[in-house]
């Protein structure tokens, strides 16, 4: 059987008479075990301890009874009642940061946006103001989406540079010069309160590109074990998703292939010469049109163009992703991937046709005969879809769910 990326359920549960709460409750939303009889079985628990843990999970509201009548006990005897997560309880709150602009979301607690809202935000006015600011988005967005503030269970946000996921701050960021090391938890978390009233909630942080191609393989992937997206717009990153959850290397690092050298003498805003970034990203091709007279200053000034049809711009999407290409054919020689997903300003097909040529020029054949190159499917909602979902994975884990039905008092 295969279940949903990211379950825990084949180390915790079968076989053992421990499984609690929060494991059963894992079975149910996987879909592994769906049913009194199915958790029986899977867990080797007594029907009267399983009803007992069932209880608890009914009475904070993170479970119910599923629509579609009985179904036939792997038991035997009566047909049992299936059981489903009850998303109905709460929801999360998600924010995308780009270097201008930026997006924000109400989410139910199974990834559908309830209410959306994006403009201008700007990086480098730091974060104090920008967390600020999108503190009071969030007190309206929920007031569109009409839910209350003390129904939203955690905030998820997603940023344009390398994060710490232990700390949750970013570390060095090239296109975030004044939020190194800064804690963006506590200040979201301070913010909420301060727009809408409500106890402070959990805050997530992650990379862009992390969060773009966990919402990505998780929506339309979900059973491609080794995924990869590579985002181009202001700059270059790469998220990448193995057996259903982020590899992000020791330091949070992993990815980060925007810095890699490719031995051209641009500046890049690292600080170093020579990088993919300076010479392949959304800003380097808007200034080598801006060279030609072409007004362009950013990565979405080109995806304009590029929208438009126009064919410097198209010239000079092609050959970035040959560029990019080139990096990326050792990336997937390296991870072997089955899906090499384009996000960001410059995905669309010059882009994708300049990736294609030297990909499939110097990569083994053995590593690009099953790998599907494509675009983005959730465009820019993905990195909103994956920071909700990252929020839903950590406070419905196994260990934590105890945890959290003691504060409910159940
Ligand atoms: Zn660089």
């Amino acid at each position: 059987m295969t279940g949903r990326p990211g379950s825990r359920t084949g180390r915790t549960t079968r076989g053992s008479s421990q499984a609690s709460a929060g494991e059963l409750l894992e079975l149910v939303r996987s879909g592994h075990a769906t049913t009194r009889g199915a958790l029986q079985q899977a867990t080797g628990l007594s029907r009267a301890t399983v009803g007992q843990r069932l209880d608890r999970l009914f009475r904070a509201g993170w479970l119910r009874e599923g629509a579609g009548g009985p179904v036939d006990s792997p038991l035997g005897g009566r047909p049992s009642i299936t059981l489903e997560f009850d998303d109905a309880h709460a929801v999360v709150l998600a924010a995308d940061l780009d270097t201008r602009h930026a997006r924000a979301a109400v989410l139910s607690l199974t990834g559908e946006i309830l209410a959306e809202h994006s403009g201008t935000l700007v990086i480098e006015d730091g974060p104090d103001a920008v967390l600020g600011e999108l503190g009071r988005w969030f007190g309206e967005l929920l007031e569109k989406a009409g839910h209350r503030a003390d129904e939203v269970c955690g905030i998820g946000i997603a940023v344009p540079g390398p994060v710490d996921s232990e700390t949750g701050r970013v570390v060095q960021p090239p296109i975030m010069p004044d939020w190194d090391g800064y804690d963006i938890r506590g200040r979201l978390a301070r913010a909420f309160t301060e727009h809408t009233g409500a106890a402070q909630v959990p805050v997530l942080v992650d990379n862009d590109a992390n969060l773009m191609a966990y919402g990505e393989q998780r929506t339309a992937y979900p059973d491609c074990s080794a995924f990869v997206l590579v985002k181009v717009s202001t700059g270059i990153g790469a998220g990448v998703v193995v057996d259903g959850s982020v590899f992000r290397g020791v330091d949070g690092g992993a990815g980060d292939i925007g810095h890699i050298r490719v031995g051209a003498d641009a500046l890049c805003r690292c600080g170093s010469y020579g990088c993919l970034a300076a010479v392949a990203s959304g800003g380097a091709v808007a200034r080598r049109l801006a060279e030609t007279g072409v007004p362009a200053a950013s990565g979405s000034d080109v995806r304009d163009l590029l929208a438009s049809g126009h064919p410097g711009a198209a010239a000079l999407a092609r050959e970035a992703g040959r560029q990019v290409g080139d990096v990326l054919a050792t990336v997937v020689t390296l991870l072997n991937p089955g899906v090499l997903m384009i996000a960001g300003d410059l995905a669309g097909t010059p882009f994708l046709t300049g990736v294609r040529e030297l990909l499939y020029q110097r990569a083994l054949p053995r590593s690009t005969a099953h790998l599907d190159v494509v675009t983005s499917r959730l465009g820019e909602r993905a990195g909103l879809v994956g920071a909700g979902a990252m929020v839903v994975e950590y406070l419905y884990a196994p260990e934590r769910v105890e945890e959290r039905l003691r504060a409910l008092g159940v």
